[in-house]
C-alpha cells in the first residue's frame, strides 16, 4: 500500500506486506491475510473443474471456491461458493484436506490469502446436475486424475493442492 486509507498521505510505512503505519495521521492499519476456500469434488467422471472466465487466471482451470465472507466459517464459505459457481452444494460432510498460501492479484491489488482445500466425494454428479454462474465461469469439466495437467490450473495453491491430492491417492469414490 502506498497511501494512507484514512488521510491519503503518502508518508506511510508498509511492513511485511501487512502493516501500514501513517506518519501523518498516526493510524495503524493491518491488511490481514484473507481466508479463501475451494472444494475438490470427486465424481465417477473425474474431478470437477471450472473454466475461469475472468482474470486472474482467465482461460485456465480452477476448483470451485472463493473468499470467505465476514461472519462465515470455512465450511459455510466453501458450500456457498460451490452453490454460487456451479449450483451444487457439497453439503456439511466436506472434509478438510490441506491449506496453502496464495497471492491473488485482482485489478492491480495484491491479496495474500490462506486457501483452505476441502474434498467431497459425489460419485453420481454429472454435467446436467450443475448450473454454472455464467458471469464467472465459462463451463465445467470433469477430468480423470490421470489426465490432469497441472500447468492448466490457475493458481499455485490449487496446483499444489491437486498435486498433493493426486499423490496421496485421495481420489476415492
Ligand atoms: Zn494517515
Amino acid at each position: 500500500m502506498k497511501y494512507c486509507p484514512k488521510c491519503g498521505s503518502a508518508n506511510v510505512r508498509f511492513e511485511n506486506d501487512q502493516k501500514l503505519s501513517c506518519m501523518n495521521c498516526g493510524i495503524v492499519y493491518f491488511q490481514n491475510v484473507a481466508a479463501a476456500t475451494a472444494c475438490i469434488i470427486s465424481t465417477e467422471q473425474g474431478i470437477l473443474f471450472v473454466e475461469r472466465k475472468k482474470e486472474p487466471g482467465k482461460g485456465k482451470l480452477g476448483i470451485p471456491g472463493g473468499f470467505v465472507n465476514p461472519r462465515e466459517d470455512a465450511v459455510q464459505g466453501v458450500r456457498r461458493e460451490c452453490r454460487e459457481e456451479i449450483g451444487f452444494d457439497p453439503g456439511p460432510d466436506v472434509k478438510f484436506f490441506a491449506s496453502f498460501p496464495n497471492i491473488y492479484l485482482y485489478k492491480n491489488i495484491t491479496y495474500h490469502t490462506c486457501d483452505f482445500y476441502f474434498t467431497i466425494s459425489a460419485p453420481a454428479l454429472e454435467l446436467s446436475d450443475v448450473r454454472v454462474d455464467s458471469e464467472e465461469i465459462a463451463g465445467v469439466r470433469f477430468i480423470k486424475p490421470e489426465n490432469i495437467v497441472l500447468q492448466d490450473i490457475a493458481f499455485d495453491s490449487a496446483r499444489e493442492a491437486l498435486k498433493t491430492f493426486l499423490e496421496s491417492d485421495s481420489y476415492r469414490l
